[in-house]
């Protein structure tokens, strides 16, 4: 490189550099690209340059980066005529910034400097057709190296290896073994949460018995949240929005896996009314007496009428129908244990209306082979890409069927624990209270009507039981 003539050198030279994420180790540090940067100044008998420096993650995305633009501001102001950088790369991350870079650099006919490559004149046409190409091959290699990282995360989906990256809760680092007291663990809060227990509940349970999540941190909503969502549980693997098998061991059925993302997802359904933790048994459970003599549909909220009584109120219009709780609560909870102690009890768990597992089972399994081979005939050119659209959608359609089909035949567990007890009462005592306003749910709507003027003592027909 020779040195610049001396009305050049004359001008101020700024000196960029930037640091991203670099997976493969293969680039310069920001000190490399400023101590190389800061040589080829002196060699060149350059003033001291400015200094530039951005701290960026990734080359390909489009995060802000302030420098650059300081950078761009100084030239824009005629402080700047000379830039030098290590490589092209760290200058312009993507087609877009360069195409804009290099139209930039030429209004100001900046001169670039880089440690690795060229130096480029912008003034001139062949300096821009110069940048241009070396930029086409950074992005050429940024986009083999992202090819690659698709093309063996999808071999890998496709053999049915597990999911590397941060270790899941029941399942060992290298994803192919269970923790086998983890796993036990994951079951439980899958039992628990198909029998009505809120995920606050379940975090709370996990607590007291010592469990911590995989990074040492105690259970919320969220994290108990996130691992029963969690399809690698059901032997599953998501991928582009289809589930593939995997080969690891399942910790639960893939249909126990359903019905609690079913659960979990379903805002409108059981969630509301059941899930959410709620201190009292019928809070958003029971309805109001007095707006369904009108045919609307309301439910009680449970609020301290004075310190000492706790009232349940319509949550429509709190002033027309408030009754003392506790001997509601009471009410409903004998109802409950003596229903679910009468010898026919049993019957409650047969549930007539439940498709045959097995079956869907089967069916998902033919189902989403069907979908590979449909994508495989149209990655082979066997089949147009309108072709390839109906088919799959078709398919995708009745799999979506039977998907939510076996999410519904857990509805039944609520009731399993109190109907196969020898003491319904003492098992009932001991829910949680957001199980037992499962069980309640499942097995009755319970209205509350006015208990009429001048009563005194609480009148169990003032309670409206209709069994579901
Ligand atoms: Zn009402």
């Amino acid at each position: 490189m020779t040195p610049l003539p001396e009305s050049e050198s004359a001008l101020l030279a700024a000196l960029y550099a930037r640091i991203s994420d670099d997976k493969m180790g293969q680039e310069a540090g920001v000190k490399r690209q400023l101590a190389d940067g800061r040589g080829i100044a002196q060699r060149l008998g350059l003033p001291e340059p400015r200094e530039f420096v951005d701290n960026d993650i990734s080359a390909t995305n489009a995060k802000h980066r302030p420098e650059y633009e300081n950078l761009l501001a100084a030239i824009a102001a005629g402080l700047i005529r000379i830039v030098i950088i290590y490589h092209l790369s760290r200058l312009w991350r993507n087609r877009k910034e360069r195409a804009a870079g290099i139209e930039f650099f030429k209004k100001y006919g900046v001169r670039l400097i880089m440690v690795k490559g060229p130096e480029i004149d912008f003034a001139t046409a062949y300096g821009r057709a110069m940048a241009g190409l070396l930029g086409e091959f950074d992005s050429m290699e940024v986009e083999v190296k992202s090819e690659r990282q698709v093309s063996e995360m999808e071999q890998a989906v496709r053999d049915g290896r597990p999911p590397t990256g941060r270790r899941a809760f029941g399942y060992a680092r290298t994803g192919g073994e269970l923790v086998a007291e983890e796993a036990e663990v994951v079951a439980e809060a899958y039992r628990l949460l198909l029998t009505g227990a809120s995920l606050s509940s379940i975090a709370k349970w996990l607590n007291e018995a010592g469990w911590r999540t995989t990074t040492g941190g105690a259970w919320g909503h969220n994290s108990v949240r996130s691992v029963l969502m969690n399809e690698r549980n059901a032997g599953l693997r998501e991928y582009h929005g289809d589930l593939y098998g995997g080969s690891w061991p399942p910790i639960v059925a893939e249909e126990t896996w359903r019905a609690a993302h079913a659960i979990l997802t379903d805002a409108g359904r059981r969630t509301n009314k059941v899930g959410s933790s709620r201190k009292w048994l019928l809070t958003n459970l029971a309805h109001c007496g007095v707006c369904a003599a009108q045919d609307i549909e309301s439910v009680m909220l449970c609020t301290y009428r004075d310190d000492a009584r706790r009232v349940y109120r319509c949550k429509r219009s709190p002033g027309h129908l408030t009754r003392n709780a506790a001997p509601v609560d009471e009410l409903v909870a004998r109802v409950v244990v003596e229903r679910l102690s009468r010898p026919d009890a049993a019957d409650l768990l047969v549930n007539e209306d439940a498709p045959d597992l097995a079956a869907l089972r089967g069916e998902a399994m033919t189902l989403r082979a069907r979908q590979e081979d449909i994508a495989a005939a149209f990655g082979d050119g066997e089949m147009t890409r309108v072709q390839f659209r109906t088919a799959n959608e078709r398919v995708a359609a009745r799999l979506a069927e039977v998907e939510a089909a076996m999410g519904d035949v857990q509805r039944v567990p609520v009731l399993a624990d109190l109907v196969k007890a020898d003491d319904v009462s003492a098992v009932w005592d001991g829910l949680m209270l957001d199980r037992q306003r499962a069980v309640v749910d499942v097995l009755m709507t319970v209205t509350i009507l006015p208990a009429g003027p001048g009563r005194r003592v609480f009148d169990p027909a003032s309670v409206k039981i209709d069994w579901r």
